[in-house]
């Protein structure tokens, strides 16, 4: 059995100075926990982030990653060189990306086929809007963004793999779902997931975000299917981090 992953998703914020005051807390408060720490920082900051980490209790990610793989791409960070700079996870298809920065479910797929082949744990974010969900389409959503996602990937699926329920209209919006909703979304995705592969999905961790807050966590994680968070606005205060982490609570290990 894994243990819970909290992952934080600093977006475009903080500064080196910032952030590395940051994950010193982080660091500092992340000795007892009972779950994986994860904290995925913009491009810049990982060097000297997985400096800072040197084997501590922090587990260092990335927000994104080229869906090529090298060569003459301007910009592009490809999943060799997040592996070569200290990185164990990268986030695949976070809505910002595909809403923001048309990644198509294509574009996603091959992303997360390079994480894959590079070692990385990729954590794909999935998700339905609110006229999504309003109009009963949730499961619809969810399995055709996974059927795009993980059915071209070879087999056997690669146990590296995570997956993030992100419902659109929670993120960012303080409205998060509840832990009713959240858990019948997480079994709904665990039983796509073994349709596609059906070894791999009783191991594959299953991430909820959309404001988890230390409020709303225990509650949230203690669901049978949650496998963890993924967290953005509240990973910019290592309190409030590091309170969500420690509501994952040893029983449920
Ligand atoms: C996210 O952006 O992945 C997220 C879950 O954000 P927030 O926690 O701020 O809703």
């Amino acid at each position: 059995m894994h243990k819970k992953i909290i992952a934080g998703n600093w977006k475009m914020h903080g500064s080196l100075a910032a952030n590395e005051r940051l994950l010193d807390l982080l660091l500092a408060g992340s000795e007892d926990l009972a779950c994986t720490l994860v904290v995925c920082a913009p491009h810049v900051y990982l060097a000297p982030c997985a400096r800072r980490i040197n084997g501590g209790g922090v587990r260092l990610g990335a927000q994104d990653l080229s869906a090529r793989n090298g060569g003459a791409y301007t910009g592009e960070i490809s999943a060799a060189m997040l592996a070569e700079v200290g990185c164990q996870y990268v986030i695949v298809g976070h809505s910002e990306r595909r809403r923001l920065y048309q990644d198509s479910d294509e574009v996603v797929a091959r992303k997360l086929g390079n994480a894959l082949a590079a070692g990385l744990a990729p954590i794909l974010c999935i998700g339905e809007t609110m006229a999504e969900h309003q109009a009963g389409r949730t499961h619809a959503v969810l399995a055709a963004q996974l059927q795009a996602a993980l059915a071209s990937q070879p087999q056997p699926l690669s146990q590296q793999l995570v997956i993030a329920y992100e419902p659109v209209w929670a993120i960012g919006t303080g409205l998060s779902a509840t832990p009713e909703v959240v858990q019948a979304a997480h079994q709904f995705i665990r039983c796509e997931v073994g349709r596609i592969y059906p070894t791999a999905s009783a191991r594959i961790p299953i991430l909820y975000g959309g404001s988890m807050k230390p409020e709303n966590a225990a509650a949230l994680l203690a669901m049978p299917d949650v496998d963890g968070g993924l967290v953005g606005g509240a990973s910019l205060d290592a309190a409030d981090f590091l309170a969500i982490a420690r509501a994952v609570n040893l029983r449920d290990q």
